[in-house]
C-alpha cells in the first residue's frame, strides 16, 4: 500500500504513518486505474467503493459506515440563492462522518492483525473508534487531556475502552501518540491518519453518485483538525482524474470565531497554517482545533478549488441550528450548524448561482440538552375542543 504528500510528493507505505518528511500530511494513493464502478454492486455503505479503499469490510457496525443520504432543502434556497442540499452524516451509528474513517482504519487493524487501537480524543472521534473496536474484540485506549470534566467523558465510556487521562500539552500528543503506537504495534486512528482520510473520502463519492450525471458545484463543511476536508478534496480530486467528474467544486470551510486557525491564514493569504495560541470557550467545541494537522492540507484545497473560508460566531450558530431544526428538520450539533451560518456568509458574497447545487455537510446530529426549555409557549386544552384545535386557522 502507498502513501503519498500532497505537498512534496513524497511516497512511503506504512499508512499508520501520518506525517511526511516534509512535516505536511500524507494519503494513500488511490489512481483513476483503481476505480471500478462495477464493484459498486451489493455492498452496504461506503464498501461499495472497496477499489478505491485500503480495506474490506469487516461486518457488523462497520456496515453502517457511509450510504447516508443527500436531502435536497428547496426551504433554504433562498436563503443561499442555490439549490441547497444537506449530506446526512448525522445518521451514521455514533452520529458523525468519523464512523467512515474508523470503519476502514478498524478492518485495516483487524486485517493485519493488530490487535489494539488508540485515537487521541475526548469526543466524536473518541465515540466512533470506542465502538467500532469494542464490536469487533480490539482493546481501545482513548487519550484525552487531563482537565476534562468526567460528564464529558460518558458518551465515550458507554462504549467501555480504556480511557487515559494525559497531563502535558495536548496538541504535541496528537504526534507523540502516532509514535508510541508506531512502537508498539498499536493503530492510532488519529483526525488525519491515511486510513481515516481513505475512509472519509468517501463522502465525495457518495455526493457526486447522489447528483449525477452532474456533480456538485460547491461543497461547505467544518473544519478542525481539517482531515475532512482533506478526504472530500481527496475524493474529488479521484473523480476528476477518472474523469467522472469535468471540475473539482469549490470547497467553503467554516470554523468558530473563537478558533479559527484555518480562515486566519485564508484571510492573511497565507499557504501555511500557524497554530493559535487564544482559543476561546464556544458552543462549536468539537470543531476548536488551535493546531491542526491537516490545516495547510485544507487551506490547500480552498485555495485549489476556487472556495473560500469563514469564520461565524456563537450567536450565528446557534441560530443556524434552530434554522436546520425549523426548516429542514434536521438537528446537528453546533460544530455541524457553522455550515449553515457559514453558508449565509457565502451567498452574501455571491459565491453561490441560483442554478448551482450547494452541498452542506451536516458533519453531525444534534443531541436534545434537557437543560434548555422550549423556544415556544406550550398551550394546555381541553379533549372536547380537540377538533377545532386541530384546525389548521
Ligand atoms: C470532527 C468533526 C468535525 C471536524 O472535522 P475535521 O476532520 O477535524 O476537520 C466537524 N464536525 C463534526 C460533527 C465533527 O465531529
Ligand atoms: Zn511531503
Amino acid at each position: 500500500m502507498q502513501t503519498v504528500c500532497y505537498a512534496c510528493g513524497a511516497t512511503g507505505t506504512n499508512p499508520l504513518t501520518a506525517r511526511c518528511g516534509c512535516g505536511e500530511p500524507r494519503w494513500i494513493s488511490s489512481t483513476a486505474a483503481d476505480f471500478d464502478w462495477n464493484s459498486v454492486v451489493n455492498n452496504p455503505g461506503l464498501w461499495r467503493y472497496r477499489s478505491l479503499l485500503p480495506s474490506g469490510s469487516f461486518g457488523g457496525i462497520s456496515d453502517a459506515a457511509g450510504g447516508t443520504p443527500l436531502l435536497r432543502a428547496p426551504e433554504l434556497d433562498d436563503d443561499l440563492g442555490a439549490r441547497v442540499h444537506l449530506k446526512h452524516e448525522g445518521s451514521h451509528p455514533t452520529g458523525t462522518f468519523k464512523d467512515r474513517g474508523t470503519a476502514v482504519g478498524i478492518a485495516y487493524a483487524k486485517r493485519e492483525g493488530i490487535e489494539a487501537v488508540a485515537t487521541v480524543s475526548h469526543g466524536n472521534m473518541a465515540r466512533s473508534v470506542a465502538a467500532h473496536a469494542t464490536a469487533v474484540d480490539l482493546s481501545c485506549t482513548v487519550l484525552v487531556p487531563d482537565d476534562i470534566p468526567d460528564e464529558r467523558l460518558a458518551p465515550i465510556a458507554q462504549f467501555d475502552p480504556r480511557i487515559l487521562r494525559v497531563k502535558g500539552d495536548y496538541g504535541r500528543l496528537y504526534y507523540a501518540a502516532l509514535d508510541a503506537g508506531r512502537q508498539r504495534d498499536v493503530a492510532v486512528l488519529n483526525s488525519d491518519v491515511p486510513l481515516r482520510i481513505a475512509g472519509q473520502k468517501t463522502v465525495a463519492l457518495e455526493i457526486c453518485e447522489s447528483l449525477a450525471p452532474d456533480g456538485p458545484d460547491a461543497v461547505v463543511l467544518p473544519a478542525s483538525s481539517g482531515g475532512n476536508a482533506s478526504a472530500i478534496w481527496k475524493g474529488f480530486r479521484e473523480l476528476l482524474a477518472a474523469d467522472v467528474l469535468e471540475e473539482l467544486p469549490r470547497l467553503y470551510l467554516t470554523q468558530t470565531a473563537a478558533c479559527s486557525p484555518i480562515v486566519d491564514a485564508f484571510d492573511a493569504g497565507f499557504d501555511r497554517v500557524d497554530p493559535v495560541s487564544n482559543a476561546d470557550d464556544t458552543v462549536a467545541y468539537s470543531i476548536a482545533n488551535a493546531d491542526p494537522p491537516s490545516g495547510s492540507r485544507a487551506l490547500a484545497a480552498v485555495r485549489a478549488t476556487g472556495g473560500a473560508a469563514v469564520a461565524v460566531p456563537d450567536a450565528s450558530i446557534l441560530e443556524a441550528q434552530r434554522t436546520l431544526a425549523h426548516r429542514a428538520g434536521i438537528a446537528v450539533e453546533p460544530s455541524s450548524a457553522t455550515v449553515l451560518a457559514g453558508a449565509r456568509r457565502f451567498a452574501a458574497q455571491d459565491a453561490f448561482h441560483p442554478d448551482e447545487s450547494v452541498v452542506l455537510v451536516a458533519t453531525g446530529r444534534g443531541t436534545v440538552d434537557s437543560t434548555r426549555t422550549t423556544s415556544q409557549a406550550v398551550e394546555t386544552i381541553g379533549m372536547d375542543s380537540l377538533g377545532a384545535n386541530l384546525a389548521v386557522s
